[in-house]
């Protein structure tokens, strides 16, 4: 049996109950075939595989705080630090109420990948709770991140574990956590990333993870001869990486048509308003039916709809596993002919091999939404220097990370006789980097 395999066996048995964690390993490990079998025996007798699929440390822990009505509410709330062989850890916090442990190992794995990828000195780590900041007064948030951060706060620092934003982690909550920190550490550090810009935020985070994901579309257009103006582009999602997503792809002159929720979606041929998007999911944070509302060329429709919409380019922005088999073969069905993830892990192992079986150039979140953290790493280098950069210089930076991702990927599916394998490339490329550090700083 090969090692990939035996690796993957042991790794099924024991985490069972992980299914999103699997996904993330098997994927990775599949796709990893080409480097390992290259190298097999010193990857094996250094057990690399066992080592990176086995996280440094878990904690998870208790999060009692008070709600507007003197109840005390009870959350769980986890921290995994997976590798920090190139770096502290990093990786978002997220809070929605799906989160138990295998989701947040599945996504501490793929960031170690991911920050790998970005070129910057950071390791893999995420956190989060099962905590829903959806419907909570100002109040109860602050509780809520308050009571996080003060069990958070012994396993954290800024040369040891600099967690940011995710999925219901926004401006707000991390200023709450920020100022926890602080108050009980008595240090000012830039132990967080995605701050306000009056207390050491970076220009340009806010919008770093959509602009990213548009920088590589475009690159990877760029590759095919082709370019963004005038295509048509669908997206899920209508959070911070949506968003800013839409927003970039519309300065590059393409026309998104669609933006989605948990409950429902919308179709706007005209082209998706940013501002007033803006306003409803970030000011009001309110359903998208208040989009459609304000919006005469919007339809709204309740449920999943977004991937059955004529496109050019589809861009998955929301959460994982939103995009199965069925909604691969409407959009190869109709024509798409690029995908990009911007959400982590959004696509199904087999939704990618129907895309890449089907010539539609596929990029991988791991690659396509690197931006963001990428430009949390540039936070922490602001902060270190105590300075703080323009809105162009960060952007022109994580410009050239972008482009420079897109063509490292390239060349490493390519280097395995793979071309256009850009999930396998962007492994490659994220573990080959980690892998040597591992091998270099002996059996840690
Ligand atoms: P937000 O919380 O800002 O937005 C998430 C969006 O996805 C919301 O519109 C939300 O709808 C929708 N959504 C969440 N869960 C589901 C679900 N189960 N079904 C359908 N829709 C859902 O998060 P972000 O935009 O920050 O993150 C989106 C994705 O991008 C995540 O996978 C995250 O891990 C990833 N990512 C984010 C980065 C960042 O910098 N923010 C960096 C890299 C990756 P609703 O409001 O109804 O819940």
């Amino acid at each position: 049996m090969s090692y990939v395999d035996e690796v993957l066996d042991r790794v099924k048995a024991k985490n069972a109950s992980e299914p999103e964690f699997l996904q993330a390993v098997e994927e990775v490990l599949d796709s990893l075939r080409p480097v390992i079998d290259a190298n097999e025996e010193t990857y094996r007798r250094e057990a690399i595989l066992e080592r990176l699929t086995e996280p440094d440390r878990q904690f998870k822990f208790r999060v009692p705080w008070v709600d507007d009505k003197g109840q005390v509410q009870v959350n769980t709330g986890y921290r995994i630090q997976f590798n920090n062989s190139i770096g502290p850890y990093k990786g978002g916090l997220r809070l929605h109420p799906s989160v138990n442990t295998g989701i947040i190992k599945f996504l501490g794995f793929e960031q170690i990948f991911k920050n790998s990828l970005t070129g910057l000195p950071i390791g893999g780590g995420k956190g989060g709770a099962d905590f829903d900041p959806k419907g909570k007064s100002d109040r109860e948030v602050m509780a809520f991140c308050q009571s996080f951060m003060t069990e958070l706060c012994k396993y954290i620092g800024a040369d040891v574990d600099v967690p940011a934003g995710d999925i219901g982690t926004g401006a707000r909550e991390i200023g709450y956590m920020f100022g926890q920190y602080k108050k009980i550490k008595s240090v000012y550090e830039g132990v967080l990333t995605g701050k306000g810009l009056t207390y050491g935020g970076s220009l340009a985070r806010t919008e770093a993870t959509g602009y990213g994901l548009l920088y590589i579309t475009q690159e990877l257009m760029k590759c095919h001869g082709e370019s963004m103006e005038g295509k048509t582009v669908v997206i899920s999602g209508a959070g911070n990486v949506a968003i800013y997503a839409t927003q970039k792809a519309q300065q590059m002159g393409a026309k998104v048509v669609t933006c989605s929720d948990s409950t429902g979606w919308i179709y706007d041929p005209e082209g998706i308003d940013v501002e007033l998007l803006k306003e409803v999911k970030e000011v009001k944070r309110a359903r998208l039916t208040e989009y459609a509302a304000a919006r005469k060329s919007a339809e709204y429709h309740e449920g999943r709809g977004v991937w059955s919409v004529k496109c050019d380019i589809a861009l998955p922005c929301a959460t994982q596993n939103e995009l199965l088999i069925d909604d691969a073969k409407a959009l190869v069905a109709n024509g798409c002919k690029a995908v990009c993830e911007g959400a982590n892990m959004p696509t199904t192992i087999d939704a990618t091999k129907y895309f890449q079986e089907n010539g539609v150039w596929f990029i991988g979140g791991k690659a396509a939404n690197a931006g963001g953290v990428a430009t949390s790493a540039l936070e922490m280098t602001q902060n270190s220097e105590r300075l703080s950069w323009t809105f162009e210089e960060v952007d022109s930076k994580l410009q050239q990370i972008m482009v420079n991702i897109y063509h490292n990927i390239d060349d490493a599916a390519k280097r395995y006789g793979q071309e256009g394998n850009y999930v396998m490339g962007a492994n490659i490329a994220g573990f080959e980097k980690v892998a040597n550090a591992m091998i270099a700083q002996g059996v840690v």
